[in-house]
């Protein structure tokens, strides 16, 4: 079954304690659509501007990724971002965000995209999502990601949105701001309250937890040395584990879950192993099986 990923596509500049990268592909359906594009179909919904380059569709369809839902807008400039990575190569600074063409998306989702049974919304405006929620016709599973951004200037928008959706993907940090909690946890189980199925919580290098009202599953992060760059990171762990549940027909039974959360865990280790894509372009199946070996050694016990 396919996954339909509505989100942001970007040019990103990044800064890293080792190498300053500018206009490369980023944004959160960027990297959750190729993420996902590992495991299930994949349909990417988005917009760019007449800057955007034909090669980055090329690469998204080279994937397999459906590029029907990419709008390229006449005119209009593809959003940027800019991020600085603090030493610990962990936490993040945004320098800069321009909109441009995001700021006023209305996703107008071809009829291709309205029968999609699971959707990912990436991280993006709320009110992005609620539109793209609006024309589809009785979706199965809707996940959505968010950011402390949304939580500061969109909080209205985004209290609708957890009306709409099974599940949330959020930061540590995020799920705190969201509710005043000071405990992961606890932060996970006040999210619960909006009447969402589950909630999984990012913890960056510590890892991931999944919740819901009766079950707790912790996965910690793939231990790799070779930190490149980790924008993407959660959007990639996002759209695999996701992927990887929609080509399970939504299931959310204890093995699916748990699979979809190593799954997720080892694609987002390879995505930190380049900028941008280019590290999660040179993987295949086997190399991702090789990895999922060494993380059963590393975490069974
Ligand atoms: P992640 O590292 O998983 O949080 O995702 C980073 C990606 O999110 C970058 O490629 C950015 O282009 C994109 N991004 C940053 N800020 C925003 C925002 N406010 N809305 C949507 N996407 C964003």
């Amino acid at each position: 079954m396919s996954l339909l990923v509505v989100g942001s596509v970007a040019y990103d500049n990044i800064k890293t304690p080792i190498e300053h990268r500018e206009n490369i592909l980023g944004g959160s359906a960027t990297f959750a659509a190729y993420a996902a594009s590992f495991f299930a179909p994949v349909q990417i919904v988005g917009v760019v501007g007449e800057d955007w380059l034909p090669e980055h569709t090329k690469c998204f369809r080279d994937h397999g990724i459906d590029t029907e839902g990419l709008e390229i807008e006449k005119g209009g400039k593809t959003f940027r971002w800019s991020g600085k990575y603090l030493d610990n190569m962990n936490d993040r600074e945004t320098l800069d965000t321009q909109l441009n063409v995001l700021g006023n998306f209305k996703p107008k989702l071809p009829e291709s995209c309205r029968q999609t049974k699971y959707i990912f919304l990436g991280n993006g405006a709320p009110s992005t999502g609620l539109e793209a929620l609006n024309q589809i016709h009785g979706a199965d599973l809707v996940v959505a990601d968010t950011m402390d951004l949304w939580i500061n200037i969109a909080r209205d928008d985004l209290d609708k949105l957890l009306q709409r959706i099974d599940g949330l993907v959020l930061n540590d940090s995020e799920a705190k701001q969201l509710t005043g909690e000071i405990n992961t946890l606890s932060a996970g189980r006040k999210i619960l309250e909006n009447g969402l199925k589950f909630v999984v919580v990012k913890k960056g290098e510590h890892g991931a937890f999944f919740l819901s009202r009766d079950k707790i599953y912790v996965v910690p992060a793939f231990p790799t040395e070779n930190v490149v760059d980790p924008t993407g990171a959660g959007d990639s762990f996002a759209g695999a584990m996701f992927a990887y549940i929609a080509a399970q027909n939504g299931q959310l039974d204890e093995t699916t879950i748990k699979n979809a959360l190593v799954y997720g865990t080892l694609i987002a280790s390879f995505c930190v192993e380049g900028f941008s894509l280019e590290r999660l372009q040179k993987i295949n199946s086997a190399e991702i099986e090789t990895r999922l070996s060494q993380f059963r050694q590393i975490i069974s016990f």
